[in-house]
């Protein structure tokens, strides 16, 4: 007997689920999308929405009542929902994942019990704290929980800048010492419900701002870190039990260590250039995961390069025509603000 589809449920509407909802339709998985925004461009790509705040009970039962196993396209979603939702309905990636990963914390403190190197850093909870670690800068002071594209980031030069910064510490932060970066990459991967997986090439990411900026395949990277990085992620999503795609951001040092800055447990940005070079997606991948379908052997077509279209720049992108080497995204956002990631680009090397 054919196994029928399961109904998938995502939490989140941003460009994430549009692009998890495009390939959940192309595999005929039926998609709603849970979104506290009214104008959630997932909206115009996915099967149904419903817009409700992300802890309130009514619309949370509507949601798990109409799906067979639930998702989400970004980790900061309060761990008490997403707890409540899976003593109903499967959650995938497993909500005990979010709560280790949400935290920079506890994130860094689970990598380096799994013997992982991550940058030094130290917990920070008062001015007092900030200036008794000065062998922890130059450096990055960044809040313990919900920070994403360098928000909720501070770069500290020295002790000065340190004293003269202003913030209450009404919250958790870590300072990380800054490192002399010479590359950053990442490596994504999918793990399926049988502990399957497939594992895509490191892809190398050029950030502008703390913003990615740039995503490039391959990596000009030796086989050395090539093949460390993809066992450390292999590592990572074993000791996670993961389940569906997962990313995990490497910095790679002067002196070649590699380091992990950290996990994304969801789809990322990076692995956007995969719609175009691989003949599944990470998104694909992820869907098959969680919805437990087949599992098909990865294999790359094409090497790209990949750039994010921020804030304005949409504009002039909109207008333009393409040559048949590049794909452009538009995440049909309603308003443009400054930092916002409003389309991708992804060029492939034919
Ligand atoms: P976010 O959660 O916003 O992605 P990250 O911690 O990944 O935040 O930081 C964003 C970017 O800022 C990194 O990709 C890197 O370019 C830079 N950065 C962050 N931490 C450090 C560090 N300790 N040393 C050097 N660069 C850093
Ligand atoms: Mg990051």
């Amino acid at each position: 007997m054919v196994k029928s589809k399961p109904v998938l449920g995502i939490i989140g509407g941003g460009q994430l689920g549009g692009m998890l909802a495009t390939a959940a339709k192309k595999l005929k998985v039926k998609t709603i999308v849970l979104s506290d925004d009214p104008k959630a461009p997932a909206k115009k790509f996915c099967d149904e929405i419903i817009i409700s705040e992300y802890d309130k009970r009514k619309t949370i039962e509507d949601f798990i009542r109409k799906v067979d196993v639930v998702t989400f396209e970004f980790e900061n979603i309060p761990f008490k929902v997403l707890e409540y939702i899976s003593r109903l309905k499967p959650v995938l990636p497993k909500p005990s994942i979010n709560q280790i990963v949400q935290n920079r914390f506890t994130e860094k403190k689970f990598l380096n019990n799994i013997g992982i190197r991550t940058t030094n850093y130290v917990l920070i909870s008062s001015q007092s704290d900030l200036l008794n670690n000065e062998n922890f800068l130059p450096g990055l002071l960044k809040t313990c929980t919900l920070g994403y594209d360098g928000k909720g980031q501070f770069v500290l030069r020295n002790k000065e800048e340190a004293s003269e910064l202003k913030i209450e510490f009404n919250k958790e932060y870590i300072l990380e010492k800054k490192v002399n970066l010479k590359k950053e990459i990442s490596v994504i991967i999918t793990r399926f419900l049988n502990n399957d997986f497939v594992i895509y090439e490191p892809i190398e990411n050029l950030h502008v701002n703390q913003i990615l900026n740039k995503s490039i395949i391959p990596a000009n990277i030796n086989k050395e870190i090539f093949e460390k990085a993809q066992q450390q992620t292999k590592l990572i999503a074993e000791k996670l039990d993961y389940v569906g795609t997962m990313c995990v951001e490497y910095f790679i040092d002067e002196k070649n260590n590699l380091l992990v800055n950290e996990i994304a447990p969801r789809v990322h940005n990076s692995g956007h250039l995969t719609i175009n070079t691989h003949n599944v997606s990470q998104f694909e991948n992820h869907i098959r995961a969680v919805c437990d379908l087949e599992k098909v052997e990865l294999k790359k077509f094409f090497n790209a390069e990949m750039i994010n279209i921020i804030g304005e720049e949409i504009k002039t992108h909109r207008e333009k025509s393409y040559s048949k080497n590049e794909f452009f995204f538009d995440y049909l956002k309603l308003e443009i603000k400054e930092k916002r990631k409003m389309g991708h680009l992804t060029t492939i090397k034919l």
